[in-house]
């Protein structure tokens, strides 16, 4: 598990986004209610917006 990835296929892009809550470190941003984007590099691959989002629009990959 190396990489954060948004699917936008999945994401409704209808609402703010909650998963951007639960991240410890801010590594998830949101623009109005397009999908939101990652920084991996400050994300900590902890899984928390993985297993938050009811559309499994994030993955760990
Ligand atoms: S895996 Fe954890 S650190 Fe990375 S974006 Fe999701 S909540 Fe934030």
């Amino acid at each position: 598990m190396n990489e954060l990835v948004v699917n936008e296929q999945r994401c409704p892009q209808n609402h703010p986004c909650p998963a951007v809550r639960v991240c410890p470190v801010g590594a998830l941003k949101q623009d109005g209610f397009d999908a939101p984007t990652v920084d991996n590099d400050a994300c900590i691959k902890c899984g928390k917006c993985v297993s938050f989002c009811p559309m499994r629009a994030l993955q760990l990959l």
